[in-house]
């Protein structure tokens, strides 16, 4: 075996049996289909992708392939195929309840996967393993952003194409699904396959928000837009809940801001500080009339902070509530987020019963509830769920437990679980990327009509369903 203990498996020099079997015989790889690519079974690589970002469930691979390509990861699945073995991709591994974990099968690192190949005027040509942060440098450079961007950049495009991708321009441009326009697969029966709305419609509109269960996205076209120059970013605080949402729907249905989120915070002495949070782009040379933007609304006014950043600044904001928490070691303890969408028409009732409810430690100090209007106009990806109105809220508890305390988290986790079933009892439904196990059944329910044309396409892209287990979809 190599020294160095990673391996090249291009000959199937006999460790695809031993991924098989746990034997290191040539003689048994003979008659296998053979595996190409960077296949590690290193313990420290293995350790390193049997966690994510949640730190609440924990699975250990068999091996992590390293694909250089979408021939390697196609090798990967018809060999997977052949011996029934379960495959993850990993993208950040920003996941928070096991969603790109394996037990006993192989995780795909897209890590190395990160090109960012072509940019044009109107859209880019990136490899699914880049993160959103390269993507914006790169773009940028240029003058263009996609027009969605999600709060932590730290993310995979391929991460956030298998959910949706949400942002603070989402209720101008949708999810990041919405500004896809083509994407490379390699599917679960290990087939190449490029896919758009005019070229196999179907794969394209099951692996946008699929969760990963028909295949590994490896390339995407991406929609790109002028980028603002600058932001004007309006944080203005309420002196109850009731203003705060009155205030939202207010400068939604009259479009104030080109950005629009708001949070319910810890105020530090057991109760609430109610946040509205808009951002006007401008461009250098123009300046923002801050008095019509801030006309009428009931803040109060004397807390509030006005922040002026290039768009690039603005983008980068919450790497600076990363460092904040791994300063504080909060970074990587248990985090057992819960994140749903309400219906318009009841969210201001169900989030102050469970405002109510929630002791004051639920999101820890550094924690927070994001609640905010989406205009729902603007989504289209098929399998993104959502309620059917036109106003829906984003309601999440973005709980940072200020320890490592794993019982502790596990109450969140039991916790999240009933306040789920009350959301979704008064109509809501969840962002997929919580903390809390979700049966086959419960995932029927929350694709709703969607439900029948993932499940064909899982039947004919991966029918050993092999891919993305982490989701107990299938
Ligand atoms: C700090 C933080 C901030 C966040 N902020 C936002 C936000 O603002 N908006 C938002 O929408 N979400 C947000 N999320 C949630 C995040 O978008 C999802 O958890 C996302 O799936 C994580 O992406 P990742 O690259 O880390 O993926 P991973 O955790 O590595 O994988 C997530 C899932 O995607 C699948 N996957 C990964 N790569 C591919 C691929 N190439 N092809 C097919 N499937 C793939 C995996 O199999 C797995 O099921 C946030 C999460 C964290 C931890």
């Amino acid at each position: 075996m190599p020294s160095d203990r990673r391996m090249f498996l291009s000959a199937g020099l006999g460790v695809t049996a031993a991924l098989a079997s746990g034997l290191t015989t040539s003689a048994q790889a003979v008659d296998r289909p053979q595996l190409s690519g960077n296949v590690s079974l290193d313990p420290e690589v293995r350790a390193a992708a049997a966690h994510d970002f949640g730190r609440l469930i924990h699975r250990q691979p068999r091996g992590v392939l390293r694909p250089a390509s979408g021939a390697d990861i196609a090798g990967l699945m018809r060999w997977a195929k052949g011996e029934g073995v379960k495959v993850a991709a990993r993208g950040q591994g920003h996941s928070i309840y096991g969603r790109a974990l394996v037990s006993d099968g192989i995780v795909v690192d897209m890590g190395a996967m990160n090109s960012i190949r072509d940019i044009k005027a109107d859209r880019v040509v990136v490899d699914a393993g880049a993160s959103w942060k390269d993507l914006l440098d790169a773009t940028l450079a240029q003058g263009l952003t996609p027009p969605v961007l999600t709060n932590y950049l730290g993310l995979s495009v391929g991460g956030t194409i298998a959910v949706g991708g949400i942002g603070a321009a989402s209720s101008r441009h949708g999810m990041q699904t919405d500004n896809v326009i083509a994407l490379d697969v390699v599917t679960g029966d290990g087939n190449e396959v490029s896919c758009s709305a005019a070229k196999n419609p179907d794969l394209f509109d099951s692996v946008r928000a699929g969760l990963g269960q028909c295949g590994i996205v490896t390339r995407a076209t991406l929609r790109l837009v002028r980028a603002p120059e600058r932001i004007r970013r309006f944080q203005l605080f309420y002196r109850d809940f009731p203003s705060l949402a009155a205030d939202q729907r207010r400068v939604l249905s009259e479009g104030r801001f080109d950005q629009l989120q708001g949070a319910v915070l810890p105020d530090g002495s057991g109760g609430w500080r109610y946040q509205l949070d808009g951002a006007v782009a401008y461009r250098s040379g123009s300046a923002s009339d801050d008095g019509a933007v801030l006309s009428g609304l009931s803040d109060e006014r004397g807390a509030a902070v006005i922040a002026d950043l290039t768009y690039h600044e603005d983008a980068l904001a919450f790497g600076k509530f990363e460092d904040l928490l791994r300063s504080k070691g909060q970074w990587s303890n248990p985090q057992p987020w819960l994140l749903t969408f309400l219906r318009g028409s009841n969210a201001e009732r169900v989030a102050g019963d469970i405002l109510a409810s929630l002791k004051g430690d639920a999101v820890g100090p550094f924690g927070r509830i994001t609640f905010y209007p989406l205009l729902t106009r603007a989504f289209h990806t098929p399998l993104v769920r959502l309620p059917e109105e036109d106003i829906v809220f984003v309601f999440n508890l973005i709980r940072i437990p200020p320890s490592n305390d794993a019982a502790a988290a596990e109450r969140m986790v039991v916790e999240n679980r009933t306040l789920f079933d009350r959301i979704r009892e008064a109509g809501g439904v969840q962002y997929p990327v919580s903390a809390f196990a979700m049966s086959p059944f419960d995932w029927e329910i929350h694709f709703g009509s969607g439900w029948p044309k993932l499940r064909e396409a899982k039947q004919r892209h991966d029918p050993g369903h092999l891919l993305a287990p982490g989701y107990n979809v299938f």
